[in-house]
């Protein structure tokens, strides 16, 4: 199977709403499975008036049942099409994008890119990471409205960052950047023994104690590489991460930051197959 989905293979394989349906059926119940009433393998055809398909028996059987699609006035082409447009487009979409794009209204263009949101940030990196690990935290967000203090500061949120190189990104919001604060996602995500890559922040100065090769370049004296040790790899990501969120999103409130982070870290832990990250994304529903 190809790795990629060009947008001229995907309007090839999802021309109609018919070759939508016929892939969640193929998602969810495989290629040709036996009909739960009599048995026979390979007899369902779809039934031309409803998004269902019957066997020779009569037995009919409903891909969109107990799927959000089910419920969604949304054609499955439109949801289809949106869903490639997040795993492929590397900055993210924003709502007025597929409004746009999908010629839907403004809140269900909305629903629809918090719904798909949602399903991405459900899939983590997989744990434990190991070998060379990069960890590193950054400040998201905090424009400051108006004149200095008060309520209409937006306080910045801090976002913890782990990373195996050539592996699998994981984040974590947290409230501060203390030892007790950080050193538990690590613990939690990164197999004993390997080698954590660090910049010279204080919090870290214990992790040998818990069986890591610690190592870490000073960046506040300027120095970002010194021979294997560097923070690079968490922070191009960071790097993508603001410049989709300044770009695309314009201001990300920090009650939905989560979700955006998800959806980057599934981006970034799937980039390496990006037809499998359509089909993943498409059967989480
Ligand atoms: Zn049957």
């Amino acid at each position: 199977m190809a790795k990629t989905l060009t947008i001229q293979d995907f309007f090839e394989r999802f021309p109609s709403e018919d070759a939508c349906l016929n892939h969640l059926m193929e998602l969810r119940y495989g290629a040709d499975f036996p009909c739960p009433k009599c048995g026979e393998i390979g007899k369902f055809r779809k039934l031309a008036k409803h998004p269902a398909y019957t066997c020779n028996c009569g037995h009919h059987v409903h891909p969109m049942k107990e799927t959000i699609f089910e419920s969604s006035h949304t054609p499955l082409v439109k949801w289809f099409y949106a869903i490639y447009l997040f795993t492929t487009t590397r900055h993210g979409v924003a709502a007025k994008e597929l409004q746009r794009q999908l010629g839907v209204s403004y809140p269900t263009a909305f629903r629809m890119a918090h719904l798909i949101r949602a399903h991405m940030a459900g899939v983590d990196g997989d744990p434990p990471l190991g070998g060379s690990v990069e960890v590193d935290e950054t400040f998201i967000g905090g424009k400051v409205r108006g004149q200095g203090q008060g309520p209409h500061q937006d306080k910045k949120t801090i976002v913890m960052g782990m990373v195996e190189r050539r592996g699998d990104l994981i984040t974590r919001i947290v409230p501060n950047v203390r030892r007790e604060t950080l050193e538990p996602h690590i613990f939690d995500n990164v197999a004993p023994g390997s080698i954590i890559n660090t910049d010279e922040l204080h919090s870290y100065k214990r992790l040998h104690e818990a069986g890591y090769d610690h190592r870490s370049v000073n960046h506040a004296a300027k120095e970002y590489v010194r021979g294997n040790v560097h923070t690079n790899t968490i922070e191009g990501f960071w790097s993508i991460l603001k410049r989709s969120i300044a770009g695309t999103h314009v201001h990300v409130s920090p009650k939905y930051l989560h979700r955006y982070l998800g959806e980057f870290e599934y981006r970034w832990n799937l980039r390496k197959s990006p037809l499998e990250m359509f089909e993943r994304l498409v059967a989480s529903f």
